[in-house]
């Protein structure tokens, strides 16, 4: 009976050594994703803070507040104390309506600061639309391109873009089949000629072993 506790204390022992480093291991996953979301001050959605606008307040120098706040994209590093916006021309509008940055920073702002943040982020709204059609032209190449690999064969390059569900269609398989049989024939033929050529190559050997017996054979004689 003994024994059998302090097997059991041993389990015991052994899973709770196990649990903690498993916790560790998580925390340390979650660091990285938390670090760049930011709060937008206009609508409250988080986002990560490259997809965002910052008016920053650089740190204080030799214990004075600065007063002069920089308008920066939240894509670029930045030192100081930082309020962000998403990159967007309504949540730009809504702060200046409601002087979001004002309360923000407990200062009023200079003259133009929320014409700079719409026009960058009617830039970036623009650029964004730019790419929604380039992707959707993309989209619509895309499929012609998979018919285009398919009909040529080239499974690992559909492999690889990772169409493999898309390879499994009936075309894939008849092709795969017909390529298999290809396959299988030049195989055939293959061992067929790779088996002629060792049944020669041993009738050769026999027939030199033969020769040299028989003139071991003869020396034998002489002897
Ligand atoms: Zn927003």
């Amino acid at each position: 009976m003994e024994e059998n506790n302090n097997t059991q204390n041993n389990t015991e022992n052994s899973t709770q050594e196990k649990k903690p480093k498993r916790t560790r291991k998580a925390k340390n996953n979650s660091v990285p994703k938390i670090i760049n979301i930011r709060r937008c001050i206009a609508c409250g959605a988080h986002r990560p803070k490259t997809e965002m606008l910052a008016i920053v307040r650089p740190p204080r120098k030799n214990g004075v507040k600065c007063m002069e706040l920089k308008i920066q994209d939240g894509a670029l590093p930045k030192i100081g104390r930082g309020t962000y916006v998403c990159k967007s021309v309504a949540c730009v509008l809504k702060a200046k309506k409601y002087k979001r940055f004002e309360r923000s920073f407990t200062q009023p702002m200079a003259p133009g600061t929320y014409e700079q943040l719409e026009e960058m982020a009617r830039e970036s709204e623009q650029k964004y639309e730019a790419v929604r059609a380039e992707i959707a032209k993309l989209n619509n190449n895309v499929e012609l391109f998979i018919n285009k690999l398919v009909e040529e064969g080239k499974f690992e390059e559909l492999d690889r873009l990772g169409y493999y569900q898309y390879l499994a269609s009936k075309e894939r398989a008849k092709i795969k089949a017909r390529q298999a049989e290809e396959a299988r024939a030049e195989m055939l033929e293959f061992s067929k000629k790779y088996y002629a050529m060792l049944e020669r190559e041993s009738k050769k050997s026999k027939n030199n072993n033969s020769e040299s017996n028989s003139e071991q054979n003869t020396e034998q004689v002489k002897e």
